[in-house]
């Protein structure tokens, strides 16, 4: 079954009744050589368990299914369901959840479907959730070993900028935390039925066992670099010390001590710089 044939979707969604729901990000790959580069790049062998976010008519799952030892797929559009039962009926070792990805339990779902196993997460992911996904993939601390998605080439462009630079926002901070994020490869609007109206790329990021930056309290670390890129083109020390209530002046002299100008933008700052920040808010608190 060829699942980037436009006659074979088209077909298929007549039988089963399918239309598009923009608003659910719904752009389905047709270009035949995306989805096994996906798979492949992803680390999709015969000893991992693959996690999918958005099957869409499963031309992705099947080519993770065809290399992985176990998939299992979460897909919010219940109108799909007719069609995934025909087009991922040879395989006996995928599983669809038909759920809301943000609302799912991951680490209690990796327990329960692969325990011992290792476990990868690929997909061409609904865009308008691209960020939430991604930071709870990352702040559940799921033991994945590595998350390959297609994103929009404008947030792969700022995922896999180098952080301190102009293309660097809180998302690379925060991303970066957790792993090297890597751009792997460009993928036109031409691939997708419906075209979005923008290009695409494949990004991978793969996690480290352990943060190298040591930070006890994540959650106000993210609060910290949210603050700092909130005015992004502007002297970070302004909503920093609005928003945590430390004098400026304080503020100012405890960044001077770590190393980082009062005027500083987020955008001039290394990781160390912002795990400094942290600390001089964190204390501030004490
Ligand atoms: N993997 C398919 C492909 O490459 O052709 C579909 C990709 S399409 C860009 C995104 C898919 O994510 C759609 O099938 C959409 O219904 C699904 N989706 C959207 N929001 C979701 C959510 N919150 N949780 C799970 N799936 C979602």
């Amino acid at each position: 079954m060829k699942l980037t044939d436009i006659s074979t979707i088209k077909s298929l969604f007549e039988r089963h009744g399918f239309s598009f729901t923009k608003s659910l990000g719904q752009n389905f790959l047709i270009n035949p050589s995306v989805c096994p580069r996906i798979a492949e790049s992803g680390g999709a062998e015969s000893s991992v368990g693959a996690i999918e976010i958005g099957t869409g008519i499963g031309v992705l799952t099947r080519e993770l299914a065809e290399r992985c030892k176990k998939v299992v797929a979460i897909e919010i559009d219940t109108a799909l369901k007719p069609i995934l039962d025909e087009t991922l009926a040879d395989f006996d070792n995928v599983e669809v959840i038909f759920a809301d990805v943000l609302q799912t339990d991951i680490n209690a779902l990796i327990a329960e479907k692969f325990a011992g196993m290792e476990v990868i997460v690929c997909a061409n992911l609904p865009y308008y959730i691209t960020s939430p996904v991604i930071m709870k993939l990352l702040e559940d601390r799921c033991g994945i070993k590595s998350i390959t998605v297609m994103v929009q080439l404008e947030a792969a462009d700022r995922i896999c900028a180098p952080v301190g630079s102009r293309e660097c926002g809180a998302i690379t901070a925060a991303v970066n935390y957790y792993c090297k994020p890597k751009k792997l490869f460009r993928v036109n609007r031409g691939s997708f039925m419906p075209a979005p109206n923008v290009d695409s790329a494949v990004i991978k990021l793969e996690l480290y066992n352990e943060p190298p930056y040591k930070v006890d309290d994540e959650r106000l670390f993210f609060e910290v670099v949210k603050q700092a890129f909130s005015q992004r083109r502007k002297q970070l020390i302004n909503p920093l010390s609005g928003y945590f209530k430390i004098d400026k002046p304080v503020l100012a002299e405890k960044m001077e001590q770590s190393g980082i100008k009062a005027a500083a933008r987020a955008e001039e700052l290394t990781m160390e710089n912002f795990v400094s920040l942290y600390r001089i808010v964190e204390q501030s608190r004490e």
